[in-house]
């Protein structure tokens, strides 16, 4: 059965790299690409379909699922057309408030709808493995997350970072106010109960973060570093062929989509 996606932020790095591999991919179809009117002659070519009105493309195909990896803004506002058209969709963009996520979990009663921070299948072993070296590694050891991204990136600490302390808190039993982002001037003493998450920009990094145990004599770095951005649009794709055979009810995330197989 093919399966039809419509990409917004076409033009992106995200989205332009998702519409490649979508049509290398005999599975899945690029039915519609959706960019800000400005870019639209960027993106010409890479389907029949070009635009920059996703509620006129979407209600055109409503069985395809939109893939979103664009700004919080807009990303609210394409799930509101998504609601409205009830096509599933898949979300990628990081930065997203409290209040928008909470716009998400109310969106995905009504349509079926998949967000993650990061798509790759690494990280998201790592999410999974993380809290057994918590338990193994016990109170001794302090955690402390890095992440470094090229110099575009617009919202700080990453979203996987983010996650990845969410984790990291949840495992270590440690209250939400826990997570310490960026430290400067007299901090004072470590408190026991703190994970740090520090940012770094610069270059053309795609997407590093290390987390470290800091123990009593010795210490663990575990790093994952992204060397392309295929990763995260594969994990993309695989989530847009997973998510239009699942109904609203939750808003879902990689851990569903791996439980599932
Ligand atoms: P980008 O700036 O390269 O791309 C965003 C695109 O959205 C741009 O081309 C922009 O013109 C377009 N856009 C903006 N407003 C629009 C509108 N109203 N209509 C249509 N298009 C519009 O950014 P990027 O590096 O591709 O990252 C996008 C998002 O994806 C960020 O939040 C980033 O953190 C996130 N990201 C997530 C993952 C993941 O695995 N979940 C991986 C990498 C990046």
């Amino acid at each position: 059965m093919t399966i039809y996606a419509i990409v917004t932020g076409a033009a992106g790095r995200m989205g332009s790299t998702i519409c490649n591999l979508i049509n290398l991919d005999k599975d899945i179809e690029l039915v519609g690409a959706i960019e800000k009117h400005e870019y639209l002659e960027k993106i010409k070519g890479l389907t029949d379909t070009i635009s920059s009105d996703l509620k006129e493309v979407a209600s055109k195909y409503q069985n395809a699922v939109i893939i979103d990896f664009t700004y919080p803004d807009v990303t609210q506002k394409n799930v509101e057309i998504a609601v409205s058209t009830k096509n599933p969709m898949v979300i990628g963009t990081t930065g997203l408030n409290n209040e928008q996520m909470g716009f998400l979990e109310e969106a995905a009663k009504k349509i079926p709808l998949f967000w993650a921070p990061n798509m790759s299948v690494g990280i998201n072993v790592l999410l999974t493995l993380l809290p057994k070296f918590v338990e193994m590694l016990g109170d001794l050891y302090d955690v402390e997350i890095s992440e470094i991204h090229h110099k575009f990136k617009k919202d700080a600490p990453s979203g996987t970072a983010v996650k990845l302390a969410e984790v990291l808190r949840g495992a270590k039993g440690f209250d939400k106010e826990a997570i310490r982002y960026c430290r400067q001037g007299m901090i004072g003493e470590r408190p026991k109960q703190e994970i740090g998450v520090q940012s770094l920009r610069g270059g053309d990094v795609v997407g590093d973060h290390t987390i470290y145990f800091f123990g009593p004599g010795e210490r663990i770095e575990i790093t994952h570093r992204a060397h392309s951005r295929e990763t995260f649009a594969q994990g993309a794709i695989r989530a847009a062929k997973w998510i239009v055979n699942k109904q609203p009810g939750k808003l879902y995330t990689m851990k569903d989509l791996f439980e599932d197989v």
